[in-house]
């Protein structure tokens, strides 16, 4: 047992590797497990993590 503790993606949920793929965002430090995930998180959520003024879908 460490007292480090696993991130998941913040995605799909799975464990988050020491090298894993981090996206920082005004709000809080994001993980993904991969850049697939990372890049669908951006889509989902746009302007969240980058600067932009462009309309976005909302729910
Ligand atoms: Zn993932």
């Amino acid at each position: 047992m460490t007292n480090t503790p696993e991130q998941s993606c913040d995605l799909c949920g799975l464990p988050v590797p020491k090298d894993g793929l981090n996206l920082k965002t005004p709000e809080r430090d994001l993980a993904f497990c991969c850049e697939g995930c990372r890049g669908i998180w951006q889509m989902l959520n746009p302007g969240t993590a980058q600067v932009s003024d462009e309309k976005g879908k909302s729910k």
